[in-house]
């Protein structure tokens, strides 16, 4: 299964000369869950005719378990990669190829964990879920909330953690402020109105509204335990001798858990605009993408203490964002839990251990023992 798996290219990518259809990996899903016995149903994303979600249920009723993973992967570059990143290779007990541990190698060993229970009478279905696009927009999970499906007890989304439970990771906003003044000759600067003038304050503005954050909000849960905010590109002017014209920034903010989305978007615009009357320039703030809520699973969940006590790891903080707060919004008890480690992922030679792989089917056998039995 993996081998078909990779074999399928499905690279998402939010440039659009890279990014593919999942749609071959949802295909071979389909056919080996439907073999297995399970309902399955592949949910179209709207607005992206080559992308679809697959939801597949063995057994009826409310409650059960959802096991979820992603069937896109990050764009390569193979010139960079030993082996062909599409063709999984066995060499020093490991499996090399593009998404062996992020995370189509989770969706395999679902599916493997699940055949045990083909033949067995669940009290409480078993949820296969596979989405589109979590490397690029997270546009599969956004059409699962807008859905208000799958429903479930449990969730457990198989990203890459080493086999240890995740419960927390902070969320990420990316955004743009951007700032349209009137260009002039440098001499007089009554002739125009200038961006850059305005971005410093911006710049400052926002330098505050960082150390503000990061005075009231602190978890030491979180290798960084403060929420972020970093500068990460500036474009503005051309001529030393011109009134800058056009200025834009872009920066990223990662929230902690408790933080909310808007409420910090909402409090960037209310600081910002100001700025554009008194500069004299039309000033604009606004996301690049929808943003990753922040993620947190109370530590006395009883999917927590489950996955603690079947690995023998306390649930943890990661620094990676995921599909989880998506579900957690479906109502589900949510981790983040899966083989292979983050360190191999989203980079040439990815691969997944094999001493991964039995472990992942026994554990995943024990959740669905507790949660569908
Ligand atoms: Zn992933």
């Amino acid at each position: 299964m993996l081998r078909e798996l990779i074999a399928a290219p499905s690279i998402s990518s939010t440039t659009p000369d890279w990014d593919q259809s999942n749609l071959a990996v949802i295909e071979h899903l389909h056919t080996w869950l439907e073999a297995l016995g399970f309902n399955c149903e592949v949910m179209p994303v709207p607005g992206e005719p080559t992308k679809a979600n697959l939801i597949a249920t063995l057994g009826t009723g409310p409650g059960g378990l959802v096991l979820s993973g992603h069937t896109d992967t990050v764009p390569c570059d193979p010139q960079l990669w030993r082996s062909d990143p599409f063709k999984v290779e066995e060499r020093d007990q490991r499996l090399y190829g593009l998404g062996t541990c992020d995370m189509k190698g989770f969706l395999a060993l679902a599916v493997e964990a699940a055949k045990a229970f083909v033949d067995q009478p669940l009290k409480s279905p078993l949820i296969i879920l596979a989405t589109a696009d979590e490397e690029s927009s997270m546009s599969g999970a956004r059409a699962l909330v807008d859905a208000g499906r799958p429903k479930a007890r449990a969730a457990v989304i198989g990203e890459p953690s080493s086999l240890r439970p995740v419960r927390m990771h902070k969320g990420m906003m990316m955004e743009a402020v951007r700032i349209e003044g009137r260009s002039g000759h440098s001499s007089d600067p009554s002739l125009g109105a200038n961006a850059l003038d305005a971005m410093q304050q911006v710049l400052n503005e926002l330098s505050a509204f960082r150390t503000e954050l990061q005075s009231r909000y602190r978890n030491s849960d979180f290798r960084v335990d403060v929420p972020t905010l970093n500068f990460g590109c500036i474009h503005g002017g051309d001529n030393p001798n011109r009134i800058c014209g056009h200025c834009e920034l872009e920066f990223d903010l990662r929230p902690l858990p408790g933080m909310s989305l808007e409420g910090l978007r909402d409090a960037i615009s209310a600081r910002l605009l100001p700025f554009g009357e008194r500069f004299g320039v039309k000033l604009e703030a606004r996301p690049l993408f929808p943003g990753i809520p922040a993620f947190e699973t109370p530590a006395s969940s009883e999917l927590v203490n489950l996955a603690e006590k079947l690995t023998g790891h306390k649930a943890q903080s990661v620094a990676y964002g995921t599909e989880a707060p998506f579900l957690q919004q479906l109502g589900m008890d949510t981790i983040v839990m899966g083989p292979g480690s983050i360190d191999q992922a989203h980079q040439p030679d990815e691969y997944l251990a094999l001493d991964q792989i039995q472990p992942t089917i026994d554990i995943l056998k024990q959740m669905i023992t507790r949660y569908c039995l």
